[in-house]
């Protein structure tokens, strides 16, 4: 069960404060962030009411000076019962997790593009099309502007879903004028439903960088946001295949969403990916898509927002 809360940290580092810095998250989550490292709460808010504070504005151990380690893990388990006896409904939620303890994985690939043109890995591809691993790409409306007949091709199989990156991959879409941002999706939601018929339900903000305010509009468009368990760090040009698969198979749990690079910038991606696949198998782990793992039939809402942008004629890139 996803149970979301508010964590409002302070004094974390500017860049980081982007991505967790005031936004709904599972308790897990929280604690393990998308690079898999720890963090520690400064406060923690439900409903706007403050549940956990930092060791300076709340002392909920002996009232005689901070808390004690000891007080502090007994707070935290105080807080885990409340959110367990009092869920609160899911919303500005950011997906790191696929909400099963069944050995389930989904497989992401990013097809990312602003500046220079990409193209679709062949190794990648071709590994995950002959074997007929479910999988999801998130392309960026650019890239699949340029890829179009190739996208057309891949979404027609049923084990293939293709979901929205943004339109022009801006890394920092929390900097962007509402109205672009809505842009941004719009358009690239709009491209991806003309190339491969269907409509993309799940989107990843580009370089991961968002706010509260970003996160709302994009959900507001009828989209779930959905970033990633654990960097796989596949852009790093010197990783070479063999550490990038122990990196992925010593992480990878039940439920974990994984994220390569299938446009060219996954470097070692195309010759790991055999052993990956390998490696999970083994262990037990089946492939799923996000809409399996995240929409299954008879669960699926109407998204709200649908068509409500209409840019003018000879806008559409
Ligand atoms: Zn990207």
């Amino acid at each position: 069960m996803m149970i979301p809360f508010e964590v409002v940290l302070l004094g974390t580092e500017p860049n980081e404060f982007n991505r967790v810095g005031s936004k709904k998250r599972t308790l897990r989550d929280f604690f393990r962030n998308h690079h898999g490292r720890e963090s520690s709460p400064q406060e923690i808010r439900i409903d706007g009411r403050k549940v956990l504070g930092s060791r300076k504005t709340v002392d909920p151990g002996d009232g005689k000076g901070p808390m004690n380690s000891a007080s502090s893990r007994s707070h935290i388990l105080k807080v885990l019962v409340f959110l367990l006896v009092f869920p609160i409904p899911a919303a500005g939620e950011v997906i790191t997790r696929l909400p099963t303890r069944e050995p389930r994985i989904a497989l992401t690939f990013d097809a990312c593009e602003m500046g220079q043109p990409h193209y679709l890995d062949a190794a990648v591809l071709d590994t995950l099309l002959s074997e007929q691993i479910p999988f999801t790409l998130f392309v960026s409306g650019k890239f699949a502007r340029r890829n179009r007949e190739e996208l057309r091709r891949i979404a027609a199989r049923d084990f293939v879903e293709v979901e929205n990156h943004s339109l022009s991959h801006h890394h920092h879409m929390e900097r962007l004028a509402p109205g672009r941002v809505r842009e941004e999706v719009l358009v690239a939601g709009q491209l991806i439903e003309e190339i491969t018929g269907k409509k993309p339900q799940f989107f990843r903000f580009p370089a991961g960088n968002y706010d509260a305010k970003t996160l709302r509009t994009v959900e507001d468009l009828g989209y779930r946001v959905v970033h990633w368990t654990f960097a796989s760090g596949d852009p790093d040009i010197h990783l070479t295949p063999e550490r990038l698969t122990r990196r992925v198979l010593s992480r990878s749990t039940n439920g974990s969403i994984l994220i390569f690079h299938i446009n060219g910038r996954g470097y070692a991606t195309g010759r790991a990916l055999p052993q990956i696949l390998d490696g999970l198998r083994s262990r037990g782990y089946r492939f799923v898509t996000l809409k399996e793992a995240l929409d299954p039939p008879g669960n699926r809402p109407t998204p709200a927002g649908a068509g409500a942008f209409s840019p003018r004629a000879g806008e559409v890139p």
